[in-house]
């Protein structure tokens, strides 16, 4: 099944399946990009504070599909202020994948603890502006988060990459963002493996011949997220997006939310 495309506000589309490169290291990335891209994958989703940009790089252009069919986010870590030194970390990710331009900019967590937020936004459309990305957008934003940079700028991010799962499905802030006209992508889909030998999960997977993995997806996928989700193993790589191919009953789409009681894997936005 070709691969759902979602439109942000200002008409780019993104694939729905991303392939996700946190935690591989730089020197591997390139295999499991270019094998995530031979296999079909069109959006790849790297950061500055993954420290395997230049590795992303490599497998992206090692795969060889054309620029224009690939969507490439990359993200700026906290810590960085001030217009200059934002576009000054933008040219070094944009310098190590090797690409002139990327296809979204994430501001990577919003570090209430730092502040400076509205500024950092700022700083994005600034640089969105100036030619070199399609769409700005956040990540781990809460709705209180979102508030914030829309009331100061009146712009709201285009996407939105959480923390979200069957355990995690963050309704309300999904309803935010269907209000606000915001992406939701989805982090971590699988829990990062947790949910993978949940009974119900396995339950499901049984029944229905599919893998755990494809299971948790095929949730996903029924309810129009984007995800990216992420393996360094060709067979599950290449399994993952298979999971398109398969459709979930009401009733098993049900049983997935009822697994849900807010557990995460990662920190609170607002304690991180
Ligand atoms: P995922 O939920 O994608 O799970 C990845 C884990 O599941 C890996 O251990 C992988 O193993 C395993 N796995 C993947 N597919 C299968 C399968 N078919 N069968 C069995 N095991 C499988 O977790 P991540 O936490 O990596 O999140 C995905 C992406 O989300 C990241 O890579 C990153 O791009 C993004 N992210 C963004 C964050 C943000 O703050 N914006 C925070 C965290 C993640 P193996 O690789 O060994 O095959």
């Amino acid at each position: 099944m070709p691969d759902p495309a979602i439109r942000t506000g200002s008409g780019a589309e993104l694939p729905q399946v991303g392939f996700g490169v946190w935690q591989v290291p730089d020197d591997e990335v390139a295999a499991a990009v270019q094998t995530a891209i031979e296999s079909g994958y069109r959006l790849v989703d790297t950061a500055q504070g993954y420290a395997n940009e230049r590795g992303t790089g490599a497998g992206i252009h090692r795969a060889g599909v054309d620029r224009s069919d690939l969507f490439v986010t990359t993200k700026l870590d906290a810590g960085t202020f001030g217009y200059d030194d934002i576009r000054r970390a933008f040219d070094a990710s944009l310098e190590q994948l090797g690409l002139d331009h990327v296809d979204a900019y994430l501001i990577h967590w919003p570090r209430p603890a730092i502040g400076r937020t509205v500024e950092t936004w700022e700083a994005l459309r600034r640089i969105r502006d100036d030619g070199q990305i399609r769409a700005i957008g956040v990540c781990n934003f809460e709705p209180h988060h979102l508030r914030e940079i829309v009331d100061a700028t009146g712009e709201a991010p285009e996407l939105n990459q959480i923390e979200l799962h069957p355990w995690l499905p963050q309704n309300h802030l999904r309803a935010e963002h269907a209000r606000l006209g915001i992406v939701t992508q989805a982090w971590s889909p699988l829990a990062s493996g947790a949910l993978l030998d949940h009974p119900v999960v396995v339950g499901i997977a049984a029944a229905i011949g599919a893998e755990p993995a494809q299971v948790i997806l095929a949730w996903h996928r029924a309810r129009g997220d984007a995800f990216v989700v992420k393996s360094v193993t060709p067979a599950r790589i290449r399994s993952n997006l298979a999971a398109g191919d398969i459709r979930l009953s009401d009733d098993q789409l049900a049983a997935l939310d009822g697994l849900a009681c807010g557990r995460r894997t990662g920190p609170h936005p607002d304690e991180f």
